[in-house]
């Protein structure tokens, strides 16, 4: 089978591979649809903090069920990419999102930029009629749902959302399916366009809101949330910062604020994404910006990172 495979950083290599090997509880599947992400793209750029090489990236998967204990072969799936040890203290509570040994598939490990994987049972979740379109597009958008989740917003709360790359985007598109009043601030007028166009939503004002979503990952954003919050007000980073971030404490004090981070995302919002797709409240095409066959995998990431590029969401079609 053929793998693609980032040796070093600003490469990728086509490669000949052995087929993977399913044991018992784990199953082979082909992969159909990759979504490409922030991350694979820092990845590829060199970048990302922590990633080590040689890897094959690739995360956001739909993938087809070819031999399985548990699924039935031709059937479309996708996987829930972070594989947790099930036995530490947050995989106990059922925080298995922010397990202390996690492994995030195409990460950690290597991901799914090659025509068959191998994945354990418990990380694979039947489409039931979802496209591959939609199965790709899930994981992206559990990370928005997972964020929101962590919210815990109220039908017509004034929701502020910082940043409209594609988590962004999908943070908006479901606070709004959740009844918020969503205001967007996003500096790359293009993609201001995009969401007051598409997204029904509004620019952010000097207004306070009651919950502030950073998906940016931008220090100074971040650092400027804080004042955006009203009195009562929450914070959720889903977007993440290598740097130390410091914030007034008086003027936190006052508002009583609630500051929390959302990392990765469970189960629970997994179905939750695909019980949306299935009501017809999400439209795949919508986020779809740019299309690529498994011949033009190589030159994808230097595409990618040309500026004016306007990427939503990347995906490559391996196998129909
Ligand atoms: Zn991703
Ligand atoms: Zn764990």
């Amino acid at each position: 089978m053929q793998q693609w495979i980032c040796n070093q950083p600003g490469t990728l290599s086509l490669q000949e591979a052995e087929m993977p090997l399913r044991t018992p509880g784990f199953s082979l599947l082909r992969v159909r649809n990759i979504g490409i992400c922030g991350t694979d793209i820092h990845a590829f750029a060199g970048n990302q903090p922590f990633f080590s090489y040689p890897r094959i990236l690739g995360h956001e998967l739909a993938v087809e069920i070819v031999e399985s204990d548990t699924f039935s072969p031709g059937e479309l799936a996708t996987i829930i990419p972070y594989f947790n040890c099930a036995t530490c203290g947050a995989c106990l509570m059922e925080r298995s999102n922010c397990c202390e040994n996690i492994q995030v598939f195409g990460v950690h490990t290597d991901g799914g930029m090659r025509e068959y994987i191998v994945v354990e049972d418990r990380y694979i979740l039947p489409g039931n009629g979802l496209s591959a379109d939609e199965l790709a597009l899930v994981e992206p958008l559990s990370i928005a749902a997972h964020g929101l989740r962590r919210a815990d917003l109220k039908a017509g709360e004034k929701v502020l959302v910082m940043g409209a790359g594609p988590i962004g985007l999908f943070t908006i598109l479901l606070a709004k399916i959740q009844g918020a009043l969503v205001a967007v601030a996003e500096p790359n007028a293009s993609r201001l366009q995009f969401c007051l166009e598409n997204l029904g939503v509004s620019e952010a004002s000097s207004a306070a809101y009651s919950t502030v979503i950073d998906a940016t990952g931008n220090l100074n954003a971040i650092e400027s949330g804080f004042a955006k919050m009203a009195h009562g007000g929450k914070y959720v980073l889903i977007g993440l910062q290598k740097q130390a971030i410091s914030f007034s404490h008086p003027e936190f004090h006052k508002r009583e604020a609630t500051l929390m981070s959302s990392r990765n995302a469970t189960l629970e919002d997994f179905h939750y994404v695909m019980n949306l797709f299935r009501d017809g409240k999400i439209q795949a095409d919508k986020f779809i910006s740019h299309r690529f066959t498994k011949n033009q995998v190589p030159g994808i990431f230097t595409k990618m990172n040309e500026p004016n590029q306007q990427v939503i969401k990347a995906m490559i079609t391996l196998a129909e």
